[in-house]
């Protein structure tokens, strides 16, 4: 999976494989996790309440909730708008799978809608077609209603947020957005992802393949008082000394239990790391964004053997650059770039054709263009560590693999 092939030993790092994302930690970053465990402070304390200001900060949100992971933020997010049974949580199938896991943790049942072929982002059409029409037909969908919708940030281009929003609100869905891949990227209305201007709730994560890491950890903005008191909550256990039901005790030590919880805290350790790493977010984005302007050109004379990945939605985050062959076989351009050490990868396979979603009754067939475009796809290298001899080697091997395995035929 996504987490095993970038674990990458460093000896084979020394002989020229570049892996297609990888995380970028300085001395500044290091001093910072040191002064942590110097500390009184190792759990959940000061460090994750500067983290979470200077988050909430740079995202223009009123508030920003850490927790352990991605995974964690959407669970929480899910939980905190009493998403459950009975409830339908639209959303993309080329993602990684927690984006549709969180409806299941909670028992809702996720509903996939096809991919807008040139984004590869939830197709806004299909989104209100599905609202309107009711037109995917699987067994487990009977008796259930639209609840949710989480639109993902496909490779870090912003989703057509307006309409989604328009269509969700029209109909009193809550919208969550999946920004784990666009951390710092921009609506085409300019206003930054994470600002929650088109949504209730934003979640990231903080994986080492991401834009900035705290090793593992993620983060949930969002603009309502409300969410934000029942995400904290969540996050420890649903215990909270807030608006305490039973009276009459002893502050200093009585607590209450008001809904169940869990335990993803973010502890200080990350947070030092996460605060110092969002510090570099903007020259992250700026080395991304140039490495991205070169494979688009370099790649102009590949017109006829591949698809670019669209740049025209806002400012695109380049989280991953994912071509699509439009000539040649996949896993052939796939092995022969892998064998030359280009350490691409595939993002990612329909979610709805794992055996654990075909077991709970979703078929193959059930989006066409998402089905398609993994059949097609390959995601090269890009990450802020990458130098100019890198992204030479890249573009003259893609050229190479492409041209080789077309002439194949
Ligand atoms: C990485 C990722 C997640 C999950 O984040 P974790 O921190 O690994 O739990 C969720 N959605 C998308 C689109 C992701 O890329």
């Amino acid at each position: 999976m996504e987490q095993a092939s970038i674990n990458i030993p460093s000896s084979d790092r020394d002989h020229h494989i570049i892996p297609y994302g990888r995380q970028c930690i300085d001395q500044e970053d290091i001093r910072a996790v040191i002064k942590v465990l110097q500390s009184d402070w190792l759990t959940q304390g000061p460090k994750s309440k500067e983290f979470e200001e200077k988050f909430a900060e740079y995202c223009g949100a009123k508030y920003a909730v850490s927790v352990t992971s991605g995974t964690a933020a959407l669970h929480l997010a899910c939980l905190a708008a009493e998403i459950g049974k009975g409830d339908e949580v639209i959303t993309s199938p080329i993602t990684f799978a927690a984006s549709a896991n969180c409806a299941l943790y909670v028992g809702a049942t996720p509903v996939f809608v096809d991919i807008d072929p040139d984004t590869i982002c939830i197709d806004h059409e299909k989104f209100e077609e599905y609202l309107s029409k009711r037109n995917v037909n699987i067994e487990s969908l009977q008796g259930t209603k639209p609840r949710a919708v989480i639109p993902v940030h496909f490779a870090g281009l912003p989703c057509n947020m307006e309409p989604i929003y328009n269509s969700a609100k029209e109909r009193g869905l809550v919208v969550i957005e999946d920004a784990c891949h666009a951390h710092g990227a921009r609506y085409v209305s300019g206003e930054i992802v994470g600002s929650c201007t088109y949504s209730d709730m934003t979640v990231f994560s903080f994986h080492p393949l991401k834009h900035i890491t705290t090793g593992e950890g993620g983060m949930i903005t969002t603009n309502s008082h409300e969410f934000y008191e029942r995400l904290i909550t969540l996050r420890s256990h649903g215990i909270t000394k807030k608006n305490m039901k039973s009276g009459g005790f002893y502050e200093d030590y009585y607590y209450e239990m008001q809904m169940l919880g869990y335990n993803y805290r973010m502890n200080d350790i990350q947070a030092a790391l996460g605060i110092s790493q969002l510090n570099k977010l903007d020259s992250f984005l700026q080395k991304r964004r140039s490495i991205a302007n070169y494979y688009q050109s370099a790649f102009d004379d590949l017109k006829d053997y591949i698809v670019m990945p669209a740049d025209n939605n806002g400012d695109h985050g380049w989280h991953i650059y994912v071509i699509q062959l439009i000539k040649g076989n996949r896993d052939n351009v796939f092995r022969a770039l892998r064998d030359k050490g280009i350490w691409v990868q595939v993002h990612y396979i329909p979610l709805y054709s794992f055996p654990y979603y075909q077991m709970l009754g979703y078929r193959k067939g059930l989006c066409p263009h998402a089905e398609e475009y993994y059949s097609r796809t390959i995601t090269l290298p890009i990450h802020p560590s990458m130098n100019r001899d890198d992204m030479d080697r890249v573009v003259e091997e893609v050229k190479n693999a492409v041209k080789a395995d077309s002439r194949k035929k």
